[in-house]
């Protein structure tokens, strides 16, 4: 039997590790910061993998792979995409036990290396839009890593578009922003606040970066996806141009969007428990499992009925695990089931058999019901249904009731004090009023909600540090 996972109460980074260890999602390498991805984690990032690739594909992006090792020197070509990352790159010294002319950095993000093959394919008009996908590994210097959420080498994607205009860049980078609140919200089952970053918050060589950002249980920010109009920098950079239509050389335009293995640690700090992990139904790689009672007198009889219901709900298209070991009781099997987060058990021994019944229950709610046998695919279909938007509107309301609106700077400091979530408040718009309050109470700008800035007719109301005029509505959070 696992340990026994400490709860949030007692101390809330101790069960997000206690989750992750217990389920077997991954485990600490031997190099600070990096970790392995076991497959049970494996297997739910393989899930997301395989719905975002669908996404993007709708999107008419392409997949391809460019190299871990970039010559330092295209990372030198953008002056502020050097500033931003140079902290935080990993090099490459030797080769092959001789000192390299030029240290090869090991990919923070692509964009350097991306552009500067852009130069060769694109040349006219008709080479543009580029819009490529990569599914890689990268690595980033992290002072203070953590599990999924933070870690020296993740896992992601990141994609790279280049354009003609400027205004497609930049629709591109707001539709993909759109893209991965489509995913995160309607598979993931995480409500995210969708819009713009800050001057100082954003990509290093972007000139707007938008995100998407998710309240874990702890009540602290989590970014959950970034994508950003690059404007010109990159083509500028590398020397990219094409011909337009009048024959005349012309500037190219790029967008790059990217999420990682921390939304495993997002989905984790959102739905999960003091039993352990829950998943939501459409991203569970085992979505129902049956555990047969039996003993070794009528243990034929009842694996045959587990049997026909597991085989019935596969044809639906079910993921489904017949847990027929023997050695364990059900009750331990129980809990295991739960540790790992399967949405949906069914229970069945030769008194249901007989009375034509089954027992199911939900493990986002606990709740067990008994069912005709008959019905069961129809109920368990209903029910995953079900489970995916109940995770989804509890981890809403659990959003809202935490969004507070702040009007002055007292109150401010007061609902931070006070263990506060979100704060909705408006801002001058800056740096110096940011950097106050990240210093005073670690309160960052998480971003500029779309909704709340582009559909009214300017700001009304004063700044919530300054007490200047207004010029944006602003979410401030403590953030991972
Ligand atoms: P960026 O390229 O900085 O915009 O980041 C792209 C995506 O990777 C965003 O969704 C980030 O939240 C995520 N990310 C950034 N740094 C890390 C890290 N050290 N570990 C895991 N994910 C990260």
């Amino acid at each position: 039997m696992a340990e026994k996972i400490t709860s949030r109460e007692a101390d809330y980074s101790q069960w997000y590790i206690d989750i992750i260890t217990q389920a077997q999602l991954a485990d600490y390498a031997p190099v600070k910061g990096c970790m392995v991805i076991r497959p049970r984690g494996y297997a739910i990032w393989e899930m997301m993998q395989r719905t975002l690739d669908d996404l993007f594909k709708r999107e008419g992006v392409e997949n391809c792979y460019f190299p871990t090792l970039i010559p330092y020197s295209f990372l030198q070509k953008e002056s502020d995409h050097v500033e931003g990352f140079s902290p935080e790159v990993l090099t490459v010294t030797h080769s092959g036990g001789k000192e390299l002319e030029e240290p090869l950095a090991l990919r923070p993000t692509s964009e350097t290396i991306i552009w500067h093959t852009f130069k060769k394919w694109v040349q006219s008009h008709r080479d543009l839009p580029l819009l490529i996908n990569q599914w890689a590994n990268v690595f980033r210097a992290e002072m203070r890593p953590r599990l999924f959420l933070r870690t020296v080498e993740f896992l992601w994607q990141e994609g790279h578009t280049a354009h003609a205009h400027a205004t497609e860049a930049h629709n591109f980078a707001k539709r993909m922003i759109e893209v991965y609140r489509e995913f995160v919200e309607e598979t993931l089952a995480i409500p995210v606040i969708v819009g713009v970053k800050s001057e100082s918050e954003k990509f290093p060589g972007a000139v707007h970066t938008f995100s998407i950002e998710a309240m874990m249980q702890d009540k602290k920010a989590l970014q959950a996806g970034t994508s950003h109009d690059l404007g010109e920098k990159f083509g500028h950079a590398f020397e990219v141009q094409f011909q337009n239509h009048l024959g005349e050389l012309s500037p190219v335009y790029a967008s790059s969007w990217g999420v990682s293995t921390r939304l495993m640690g997002a989905l984790i700090m959102t739905h999960s428990d003091d039993k352990g992990l829950v998943l939501p139904p459409k991203l569970a790689p085992t979505q129902v499992v049956i555990v047969p009672i039996f003993k070794a007198s009528n243990k034929e009889t009842v694996l045959h009925a587990a049997q026909l219901i597991a085989s019935e709900l596969k044809q639906q298209g079910l993921r489904v695990i017949l847990d027929d070991k023997e050695g364990y009781t059900p009750g331990w099997k129980f809990a295991q089931w739960e540790l790992v987060g399967v949405p949906v058990r069914i229970e069945l021994g030769e008194r249901d058999i007989n009375s034509g019944t089954l027992i199911v229950s939900r493990r986002d709610s606990g709740i067990k019901d008994t069912i005709q046998r008959e019905s069961v695919g129809t109920i368990v279909r209903d029910l995953l249904v079900d489970i995916q938007s109940n995770l989804f509107l509890l981890a809403k309301r659990r959003m809202d009731e935490n969004t507070q609106e702040i009007l002055d700077h007292d109150a401010l400091i007061h609902y931070f004090e006070q263990d506060g979530g979100f704060a909705l408040a408006n801002w001058c718009g800056d740096a110096l009023c940011e950097q106050q309050v990240k210093q005073q109470l670690k309160v960052t700008i998480r971003n500029l909600p779309f909704h709340l800035n582009e559909e009214v007719q300017g700001i009304s109301g004063t700044c919530v540090v300054c007490g200047e005029q207004a010029k944006h509505r602003a979410i401030w959070a403590k953030s991972y």
